[in-house]
């Protein structure tokens, strides 16, 4: 029998164990603490990004960008049509319909030519795409700079699902890092793995802070939060 090669089984590296550990000796079961903001560092200087926020998911990395760019019920977000479902739904958790954008044969992403042609043909409609979800699908970078620049030209903001594309790079730059916002997946099949995780980057911090505002609860720094035992 053929020795069978899994597709994305986790890969322990040897220190994992440890630091489960360390975070039980120091009781930092919290949900954040020096660990995640190590991670969120590591993970800003390995994606050469200036603000991260790491998260439950990439699904809900998505979500988050989304809100902060203002999708509501009615509006249209386009996406590439070749990708994973979670690209998509947290389009329709706003309330928003996808527009879906066909693949080029080169890199089997978004074809910045269909692009273009989409955003003109919503735009006579009188319904300008609110953002660009673009994926870089199996950690294959996508033509970027034709896709940005489409969408600088109309001025729609890019999201940039790299869920798959940890590591990867176009031009020198790491996917994820050329949108106003990106963001990767750090589900048991990814790249890297927390078995359950993700993360929000941009350069922009209002939009990092904002996000990370939003995925705690949405608590102020009143003292209103302080429970009294
Ligand atoms: C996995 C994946 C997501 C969602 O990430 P989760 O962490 O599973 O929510 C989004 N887009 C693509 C392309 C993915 O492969």
């Amino acid at each position: 029998m053929q020795k069978k090669i899994w597709l994305a089984s986790p890969h322990m590296g040897g220190s994992e164990q440890k630091y489960v550990k360390e975070a039980f000796d120091t009781n930092w079961i919290a949900p954040l603490g020096p660990n995640v903001d190590a991670f969120e560092k590591a993970l800003a200087l390995y994606n050469e990004v200036d603000h991260t926020a790491a998260l439950s998911s990439g699904t809900a990395a998505l979500h988050l960008a989304l809100i902060m760019l203002g999708v509501e019920t009615g509006d249209e977000v386009i996406v590439s049509s070749f990708t994973f479902a979670a690209s998509v739904n947290p389009i329709t958790y706003q309330g928003a319909t996808p527009i879906l954008i066909d693949s080029e044969p080169d890199t089997w992403n978004m074809c910045p030519k269909q692009l273009e042609r989409a955003i003109i043909d919503r735009i006579s409609k009188g319904k300008k795409p609110k953002a660009i979800i673009l994926v870089h699908l199996y950690g294959m970078p996508a033509k970027i700079d034709q896709i940005m620049s489409v969408a600088v030209r109309y001025k729609i903001p890019v999201i940039e699902d790299a869920a798959e594309a940890m590591g990867s790079r176009f031009r020198g730059r790491p996917t994820g890092t050329f949108g106003l916002m990106g963001f990767y997946s750090f589900n048991g099949n990814k790249i890297i793995t927390t078995s359950g995780g993700g993360a929000l980057v941009s350069n922009d911090e209002w939009l990092i802070s904002r996000s990370r505002f939003l995925a705690t609860q949405a608590r102020e720094c009143a003292p209103h939060y302080e429970s009294m035992k």
